[in-house]
């Protein structure tokens, strides 16, 4: 494949020459390519010109291929505004312009014409002309021919959604590792950030290369390696070998948390470990594409637990913030097996990229290993990277690997881990030793799990049980011998996939108890679990709020305390309580979060989280205006815009800030940050003229951006009392579905389930999603995030329904 950019051609459009040569198992056969133009201009096979006009839905029919064949063509394309194709920026700090290619998934077509599957792999030889002042870097080792002109070196075989061109006035920090060059990039605005941050950056990089060459024994393939924070990115990163994007938030301009750290490194190995496994070793087709995501989810945090500073803080960070949200979506009625749902079309296949294919996948992978060893496991990727290198690779392989490296037929486990959805629920009867496992009706299967069981009392453990079951009551006479515990903790070093059901006496001393747990793995299950249980009704909500009050003080995980925060402010307290209880308990959290800024050593995390708890659910006026201004501050924060914005946000949601105050913060920070910060701000004020004006920036302003789209549709329904809201319960259903008109899917999945009206609690907006989803006109994405929102709706129904 040759590509020919040329971004020096205006704000709106480039254009695209590309070149294929291709060959023909059955010369005479017809084909069609894939490309979706402003204008295509010219198609030639074999030197004939190809008529243009029958270009529909992306694809243009070839006809008469001969046994090798030479496709030339120039197209004029369009940037992108939600971050899918070739996606262009401004940078309202100094107007400068970003360009980034994200073609994952099926935008390829949309920046130049090719044979847009991932089993078609091609080395790529990508020129780009550009303004004079803008820095060019792609998959290939990216050279300046001439002032304008780049050139980038052909790669290696890589699937069209991989290939990515960056392209700007980027700030850039340098460095070489192993004899791997390396290039860390953002705006040119965070540069300062940028040069604060990279070392720790390149340090994580540094030591994944290090593990993956020693784990996989294969030397990392794709030349240079470099790492660009681009702006308004939809995803957390993406894999482009050689060239990775990320959302540039990463780049923090303020105080970051250390789990925020934690998890920005997490997203380096992740990232990392797709050179081998996805970019190296396609996936055939998108069904498969938990062997990519369940792969690098479970080897990101083995990574950073193995070879960073973070150690075992990265597993309690899964728990906490990956499979939290994994057995979230296990819940749902969207669930899907790990491995083997059909993908009829690529678009069907991005509905899987959710907790099930990463979390679930991730500790699937994990029970794995306790099953057949883990020499035997890395032996057996080590042998499928070998045997499929530049091509691609699917369920039946990879298991094959694994069965031949451990001597183990896997059939059976394969079918109930990896082919079967749901969850199996563990609940543990201390007196008798007893592991009961209780398997979902509508997904019968026999799932072994390999675990641990743990007994804390009065702020030390007791007793800690291994455990493997076998069928549904396994009996274990070591933990019916151990010493009685206030608090049984099943699966309390969190190696399987299960919903861990506290038993009674547990839940009763949770709340005094749950703080002095010692060990910070088994408080993240403890937490997890009691979410589970007042997501599924077995718990009363009022428990989660108690423990922390009791908990938060003591805590000083800061995975533990960001995720409960945002567990409780954002879901538990706003849905599941009734509304005349919410504003007490949110001052229980604010209560909790004084507690720990009084007592946190100035600067640390620990400070840093609570600050921003205290920050958001404060009702102090005068403490919130005074830290509006700058004021008084909590060290470390005197002049963080992010932690000013959680405060404006606050007055604004309350109507204590207008306009004004909006105005005059972001023009003391106009960012690309600040904006969305006054955007998300704007929309949570409580009036219904606020709220009139969200709603159409929202839902009918074309000229929003992803992100813009985003930070309305968060901000909007914090605030504002049931009279104001109810309509616009009502109205998602008809406007957000037609916005499928000028709004990717892939941005559009993420605006849908942020503006989804989770905050209407009644039948009412559960039988207006019954009703959308029995119409024909919602895309695939609107669909999903309108059957997790329902299903997460009347989990707050049901809980009402049993607590009050
Ligand atoms: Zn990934």
């Amino acid at each position: 494949m040759e590509v020919d950019l040329d971004l020096d051609q205006g704000q709106e459009h480039f254009t695209s020459r590309t070149r294929i040569t291709f060959s023909c198992t059955d010369p005479g056969a017809s084909t069609f390519v894939d490309v979706k133009p402003v204008e295509l201009r010219s198609l030639v096979l074999n030197g004939a010109p190809v008529d243009v006009s029958g270009l529909e839905d992306g694809r243009l029919q070839l006809d008469g291929l001969a046994a090798d064949n030479v496709l030339e063509a120039e197209a004029v394309m369009a940037y992108s505004r939600d971050g899918q194709g070739l996606h262009r920026a401004v940078d309202p700090a100094d107007g400068e312009h970003y360009v980034y290619g994200h073609l994952f998934l099926d935008a390829g077509p949309r920046v130049f014409v090719c044979f847009d599957q991932p089993d078609l792999k091609a080395p790529y030889a990508v020129s780009v002309t550009a303004p004079e002042a803008w820095t060019v870097l792609g998959n290939g080792a990216a050279t300046k021919v001439a002032p304008g002109r780049w050139e980038l070196a052909e790669t290696k075989p890589l699937a069209t959604y991989f290939v990515t061109v960056c392209a700007g006035p980027y700030a850039s920090v340098r460095s070489e590792h192993d004899g791997i060059p390396l290039g860390i990039h953002a705006r040119a605005s965070l540069k300062e950030a940028l040069e604060r941050e990279a070392p720790q950056m390149l340090e994580v990089t540094r030591a994944s290369f290090d593990y993956y060459h020693r784990l996989f024994g294969i030397r990392y393939p794709f030349g240079e390696y470099h790492q660009v924070f681009v702006p308004e990115f939809n995803a957390g990163a993406m894999e482009n070998p050689g060239c990775v994007t990320f959302r540039d938030v990463y780049v923090f301009r303020g105080q970051a948390t250390r789990d925020e750290v934690l998890t920005r490194s997490n997203t380096i190995a992740h990232e990392m470990a797709h050179m081998w496994f996805g970019d190296l070793v396609t996936m055939r087709w998108w069904d498969d594409l938990w062997l990519n995501e369940s792969f690098a989810e479970y080897m990101s945090h083995r990574t950073v637990a193995a070879a960073t500073e973070f150690g075992t803080e990265a597993w309690v960070d899964s728990t906490m913030a990956r499979k939290a949200w994994g057995y979230a979506a296990e819940r749902s009625p969207s669930t899907h097996p790990v491995a083997g749902s059909e993908a009829l079309d690529a678009m069907s296949a991005l509905q899987d990229f959710d907790g099930i294919s990463y979390a679930k996948g991730a500790a699937t992978l994990r029970q794995l290993i306790a099953h057949i060893g883990d020499d035997a496991f890395i032996a057996g990727v080590s042998a499928y990277l070998r045997e499929h290198s530049y091509g691609n690779g699917t369920l039946a392989d990879f298991m094959g690997f694994m069965e031949k490296a451990s001597g183990t037929d896997l059939a059976d486990w394969t079918r109930a881990w990896l082919m079967t959805a749901g969850v199996d629920v563990l609940a543990v009867d201390k007196a008798t030793g007893t592991v009961e496992r209780t398997v979902p009706e509508a997904f019968p299967a026999d799932r072994p799990h390999t675990l641990d069981v743990a007994g804390f009392s009065g702020g030390a453990e007791v007793f800690r049980v291994p455990v493997t079951t076998a069928g549904g009551s396994t009996v274990v006479p070591e933990l019916a011998a151990a010493p009685a515990a206030d608090l049984v903790v099943p699966n309390a070093g969190d190696l399987t996939w299960a919903t861990v059901a506290l038993d009674d006496a547990t839940i009763a001393a949770v709340p005094e108890q749950l703080g002095t747990v010692p060990d910070p793995q088994a408080r993240a299950v403890l937490w997890v679990s009691l979410l589970d249980g007042v997501c599924l009704g077995r718990v009363d909500p009022r428990t989660m709020v108690r423990t922390v009050a009791s908990a938060w003080p003591q805590e000083d995980n800061s995975s533990i305390l960001n995720r409960t925060a945002a567990s409780l402010l954002g879901r538990v307290i706003p849905t599941f309580l009734p509304s005349e209880e919410q504003d007490a308990a949110e001052q229980v959290v604010a209560r909790a979060a004084a507690a720990v800024l009084a007592d946190a050593v100035p600067g640390s995390t620990r400070a840093l989280v609570a600050a921003r708890t205290v920050a958001r659910t404060s009702t102090d006026e005068a403490l919130l205006r005074a830290w509006a201004a700058g004021e008084d501050r909590p060290q470390g924060l005197e002049d963080d815009s992010d932690f000013g914005w959680i405060v404006v946000r606050n007055l604004a949601s309350h109507g204590l800030a207008g306009r004004d105050l909006i105005e005059a913060t972001r023009e003391r920070d106009d960012t690309l940050q600040g904006r969305l910060s006054a955007l998300m701000a704007g929309a949570s004020m409580p009036g219904a003229e606020a709220k009139e004006w969200a709603w159409a920036e929202l839902t009918t302003n074309r000229s929003r951006s992803n992100y813009e789209l985003n930070a309305l549709a968060q901000g909007f329904w914090v605030s504002g009392g049931p009279e104001v809201l109810r309509p616009y319960a009502a109205r998602y259903f008809a406007d957000v579905p037609a916005m499928s008109g000028w709004v990717g899917d892939d941005a559009l999945a993420r605006v849908a389930t942020l503006a989804y009206p989770a905050r209407v609690v009644d039948e009412d907006t559960a039988a207006r999603s019954r009703a959308a989803l029995q119409r024909d006109d919602l895309t695939a994405a609107v669909r999903r995030s309108v059957v997790d929102g329902q299903s997460e709706l009347e989990e707050a129904l049901r809980s009402r329904a049993a607590f009050g």
